[in-house]
């Protein structure tokens, strides 16, 4: 892809002072690292978003620390482990007579963001990970987009076990399962919760909206500031929806950056 100057002087900047050639060269390069060949907007097109954006600063994001170097575990990982033993070989709801394996959540356990999808689909339930299919591998790049690696995230989901056909959730399922969410939260205490996907969001946010409504907005899950985005599943449906992802990731960005909270 090619960047277009337009009539746009190469070093204008928006009201906020900041260049709208560097945001537009940020989210190019978001496309691009997200597998997209084609700009989903006319080049002569002005994008008003941009004017009220802010530039991602990668410097603070980079200071989530990797999965700890030492020897010695963090509290973290040993309440994790608390929780998966407590959780054990689970059969609290129907998904237990069709699962495969639990997919309990992996990660840095000391992680800036928490990313909480929908629940394991069949990629997820045979290898016991979270987010390694397709969508998986589009969250990667996501990520990758905003400068974070997957290890330096924890990445879990609203249920630990795959419904049958990859049919949504059901509300006793999702019931059943919260209270393990909820305590691997409250052991990570991240700073920002991505919350991708209507199931995940609604459940966080006890609400019944949907996703289209919700993101795009900032919301609080125990002092944790949460940010509703589309689900990559949804993605690789709907490309043309990207765009808003790209804009909910540097929303995330500037919270991870923030000194606040
Ligand atoms: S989805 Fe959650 S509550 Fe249901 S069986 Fe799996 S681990 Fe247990």
């Amino acid at each position: 892809m090619k960047e277009d100057r337009g009539d746009q002087g190469e070093n204008e900047m928006n009201s906020n002072g900041h260049s709208i050639r560097a945001d537009l060269k940020a989210y190019l390069n978001y496309l691009k690292s997200i597998g997209m060949t084609e700009l989903p907007f006319p080049l002569k097109q002005r994008d008003t978003h941009y004017e009220t954006g802010h530039p991602i600063s990668s410097q603070r994001i980079h200071e989530s620390p990797l999965p700890y170097p030492s020897s010695t575990p963090p509290l973290e990982y040993e309440r994790l482990q608390e929780i998966r033993k407590e959780l054990g070989n689970c059969q609290r709801c129907k998904l237990s007579q069709t699962r495969r394996t639990i997919v309990f959540g992996e990660g840095n356990e000391q992680a800036q963001l928490m990313i909480i999808g929908e629940g394991p689909g069949f990629d997820e339930d045979v290898q016991g990970r979270p987010f390694v299919g397709k969508a998986g591998q589009l969250l990667t790049r996501i990520l990758q987009s905003i400068h974070l690696q997957r290890e330096m995230v924890y990445i879990t989901n609203i249920i630990k076990c795959r419904p049958p056909q990859n049919r949504n959730p059901q509300p006793d399922e999702i019931e059943a399962c919260y209270p393990f969410l909820r305590k691997q939260i409250e052991a990570i205490r991240p700073k920002v919760i991505c919350a991708l996907g209507t199931f995940a969001a609604q459940t966080l946010l006890r609400t019944d909206a949907k996703i289209t409504s919700l993101r795009g907005k900032v919301y609080l899950f125990s002092n944790i500031r949460v940010f509703p985005t589309y689900h990559p599943a949804y993605l690789l449906r709907n490309p043309d929806k990207k765009r808003e992802v790209w804009e909910d990731m540097k929303q995330i960005a500037r919270a991870l950056a923030d000194d606040e909270g």
